[in-house]
């Protein structure tokens, strides 16, 4: 008889709403394992507060290497309340936050993926919503997660007895080549639209952005592209988003157009997101944070993190049809009517669920 497969995950729990919100998305990937007749092998690693507490830093050298041996990080968030937690009287490079952007850096984690889907359920929390409530649209922005005006030499100088501050933004060719593939990749697997976003009226890193990527079309004939200035972007975001498929762009523009795109779905417990780097390795966790406010109540809407695990099937273990099914089962609870705290909006018939049983409605639908 063959072997099963077999995916090695390493979870990070992390802090406050964390484990509540792993605990469902394991629930539903065991449920989701035994339907599609694979096996999963979990390594719990700490990160954030939890590592501070037992090793006095949010992230060791021993962490990174275990996590490097598996195929997929899973995560929950990171991080408490800075106004309470003792976290917050450490040293910046101490505090739980660090933790992430360092494994990031040592995992080679260039690109981000963001979803934006407004799921028609749900369409009532969006703040774009037509009159009648028909608003639907599915979006996914590839931000370069390494490179640009983030991670440029920037100092502070007196010039002509004015503070004046200085950041540099850099980008060779490879880092967007490799961003470019990235993008045309997924749109592959989506409806075959990119659409890159720069300011290359501008700027010269946004002229060379443009060059590349148009080189790097030419080896994906079958993907449609077309480019954006990213202050257009911003405004036809909220103008029309259902006219986006695969949006790519750079580092800092990437971080505000994300933001922008997940709020157009009004529902912050339900945006998933991957961070990948060059093979098929990635770090998969929800958008939002660890909602200290709700922590340990099992109120937190478990959705995002289910729906980001969803995505670690698909983009490194390739495995379309059960991440396929993770969705579909998500929607379908949706469908009718289950709604954690901070989904009950208005609406007939809605079933307010905590946490755990939000879960469990998913694994029934699996
Ligand atoms: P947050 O996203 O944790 O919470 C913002 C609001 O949204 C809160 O009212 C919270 O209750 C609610 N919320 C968030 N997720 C929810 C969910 N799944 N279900 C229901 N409600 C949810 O943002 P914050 O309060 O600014 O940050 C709290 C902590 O999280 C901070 O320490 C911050 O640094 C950290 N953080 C971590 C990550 C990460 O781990 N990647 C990302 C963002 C913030």
């Amino acid at each position: 008889m063959a072997e099963k497969k077999t995916l090695n995950i390493a979870v990070i729990a992390g802090d406050g709403i964390g484990p509540e919100i792993v605990r469902e998305a394991r629930k539903v990937l065991d449920h989701t394992a035994a339907k599609y007749d694979f096996a999963l092998q979990y390594t719990d690693l700490l990160m954030g507060g939890a590592s501070i507490d037992v090793h006095g830093v949010p992230l060791t050298d021993e962490t990174i290497e275990k996590a490097r041996e598996n195929g997929a990080v899973l995560m929950g968030s990171i991080g408490g309340d800075a106004a309470t937690s003792p976290w917050y009287r450490l040293a910046p490079n101490l505090r739980p936050e660090a933790g992430l952007l360092k494994i990031r850096k040592e995992l080679g984690l260039f690109a981000n993926l963001r979803p934006a889907y407004l799921y028609p359920e749900l369409s009532g929390a969006c703040p774009l919503s037509n009159k009648d409530g028909s608003r639907s649209f599915d979006l996914l922005i590839v931000r370069e997660l390494t490179g640009g005006l983030y991670f440029g030499a920037r100092h502070t100088e007196t010039v002509n007895g004015l503070r004046t501050a200085t950041d540099t933004m850099t980008y060779n060719e490879e880092e967007i080549r490799r961003i470019a593939r990235t993008a045309f990749e997924t749109a592959r697997k989506r409806r075959k639209k990119v659409t890159s976003v720069d300011k290359a009226n501008v700027l010269d890193t946004s002229r060379l952005w443009r060059a590349v990527v148009e080189e790097t079309a030419a080896d994906y004939p079958d993907v449609e592209l077309s480019h954006m200035l990213v202050d257009n972007c911003a405004m036809q975001l909220v103008r029309n988003p259902e006219q986006f498929d695969v949006i790519v762009t750079e580092n800092m523009f990437g971080d505000i157009l994300s933001d922008e795109a997940s709020m157009i779905t009004g529902s912050i417990g339900m945006l998933s997101s991957a961070s990948l780097n060059e093979t098929s390795f990635g770090l998969y966790e929800p958008s939002h944070g660890s909602a200290p406010d709700i922590a340990g109540k099992n109120l937190a809407n478990p959705i995002a993190t289910i729906l980001s695990a969803a995505m670690m099937l698909r983009y490194s273990f390739d495995m379309e049809e059960a991440a396929d099914c993770i969705e579909k089962a998500v929607q379908k609870a949706l469908r009718d009517g289950y709604r954690t705290a901070d989904l009950m909006g208005a609406g007939e018939n809605l079933k307010r669920c905590s946490c755990s049983e939000m879960g469990g409605v998913i694994c029934n639908y699996i």
